[in-house]
């Protein structure tokens, strides 16, 4: 069995780690998209597709996650919300079973006859995207909400000082 896992991922966090061990405890393999590829370099998508796989891979590793166990696949947005379940099967490793929190991408894989599981969320208020951003912008303890390698990610990518300079209102 192969479970497929789709998260835009802004950054990857203690909630990505929790789904992503829970899924490998029902499947084989699971195939992770990173969702909305193309978008980086704002306050909502900060980070590039590219360090978004280097954040998940790193925090497999950290985790002892086999990488024969998964497949990371960045996809881009598609304008057509109806094909994008085929869109998304074009670029992925055939997969049984999808598993998503998201009502929207739930929907679309149940109208393309996937069985869908709607994973349990762990401390969604905290483990957030929305939250760790927020806590990188006002200075508060992100750190503790992203497994620990992709703190060095962020690190290495300057990514705190990043957000901040996209933060600066413009003077003119
Ligand atoms: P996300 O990173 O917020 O979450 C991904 C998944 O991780 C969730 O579905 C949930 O199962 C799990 N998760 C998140 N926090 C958790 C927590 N605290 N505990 C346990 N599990 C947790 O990403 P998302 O917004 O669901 O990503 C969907 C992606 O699909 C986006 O990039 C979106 O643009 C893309 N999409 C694109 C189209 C299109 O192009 N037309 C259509 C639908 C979806």
């Amino acid at each position: 069995m192969r479970g497929l896992l789709v998260g835009r991922m802004q950054p990857v966090h203690k909630g990505h780690l929790q789904v992503i061990k829970r899924i490998l405890e029902e499947v084989n393999e699971v195939v992770i998209c990173i969702g909305s590829a193309q978008l980086s370099h704002t306050l909502k998508d900060p980070f590039t597709a590219g360090e978004r796989v280097m954040m998940l891979t790193k925090a497999l590793t950290e985790n002892n996650i086999s990488p024969s166990r998964y497949y990371i696949i960045p996809v881009q947005d598609i304008e057509c919300n109806s094909v994008w379940a085929a869109h998304i099967k074009m670029l992925t490793p055939p997969f049984d079973h999808v598993y998503s929190g998201n009502p929207l991408v739930q929907r679309l894989f149940i109208e393309d006859d996937f069985e869908v599981t709607e994973p349990p969320l762990f401390n969604r208020t905290l483990y957030s995207g929305t939250e760790v951003r927020r806590r990188i912008l006002e200075n508060e303890d992100w750190q503790e909400l992203v497994p620990e390698s992709v703190v060095k990610v962020v690190k290495e990518i300057d990514g705190v000082q990043r957000m901040k300079h996209l933060s600066k209102k413009e003077v003119h």
